[in-house]
């Protein structure tokens, strides 16, 4: 019975190693989606600020047209007003320039306002497209290093995974299959010390007789509440 308790605590401390190596390869996945995220995110943004950009200069290249209309409107209108000999004709005419001069104006201080905006487009995309290069970079980098990473933990696994079928053997079937299901159940741990007459893995002090038989390591004793199987360490013999 000594045997097989201590193969349960060594297939335990297996597990426990197990765990933390899924616990890493999870991470570094993890930090990898992270980034790549991002620059999906950045991506996007990007494409956002180009199609504004292509808004910005369509609205610019409109607006040249209205003005070189405007421009055409105006000379036409002089043109007229110098043939013109009627007073109220005249007035007129005068006023209608007038309405064109303005409509030149307002076109004129459009078109600068759009060519400043296309400026600030411009400088942003180009910073986007920086800070996206440098993310590419670092990605890869990551990438790299997690491949390599992932290749040291599927060896340290692989290692792992070959000690506990050597310790697997030691137990008999019935007794590792009801490892498996109580490691299942309960959260990766399915042999606690019970040191100091309580069960470490839910907290709960055993019953006195328990304890006994644990201390005694002749039967295989588990928690009546969390069915995790029970040891004493030699410090508290
Ligand atoms: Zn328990």
């Amino acid at each position: 019975m000594k045997d097989t308790i201590e193969a349960l605590i060594e297939l335990q401390q297996v597990d426990d190693e197990i765990h933390g190596q899924q616990l890493q390869r999870d991470e570094l996945a993890a930090n990898l989606e992270r980034l790549k995220a991002i620059l999906v995110r950045m991506g996007e943004e990007l494409d956002d600020k180009r199609e504004k950009l292509a808004e910005a200069t369509r609205f610019y290249d409109e607006k040249q047209e209205d003005l070189q209309a405007d421009s055409d409107r105006l000379s036409r209108a002089k043109q007229k007003l110098t043939a013109v000999t009627r007073t109220k004709e005249y007035a007129a005419m005068q006023r209608e320039l007038d309405t064109l001069r303005r409509k030149f104006g307002e076109d004129e201080q459009e078109i600068m306002r759009l060519a400043q905006a296309i400026e600030e487009y411009k400088a942003s995309i180009a910073a986007q497209e920086a800070k996206l290069a440098d993310l590419q970079g670092e990605v890869k980098r990551e990438e790299s290093a997690s491949a390599q990473r992932l290749g040291e933990l599927d060896s340290a696994i692989q290692a792992v995974a070959s000690r506990k079928k050597e310790i697997t053997v030691r137990l008999d079937d019935q007794l590792a299959r009801r490892y498996s299901r109580v490691l299942r159940k309960r959260e990766g741990k399915a042999v606690v010390h019970a040191d100091g007459g309580k069960c470490s893995g839910c907290q709960i002090r055993l019953p006195p007789q328990t304890f006994i038989m644990v201390q005694r390591r002749e039967t295989l004793e588990a928690c009546p509440n969390c069915q995790r199987f029970l040891y004493v360490t030699d410090s508290t013999e």
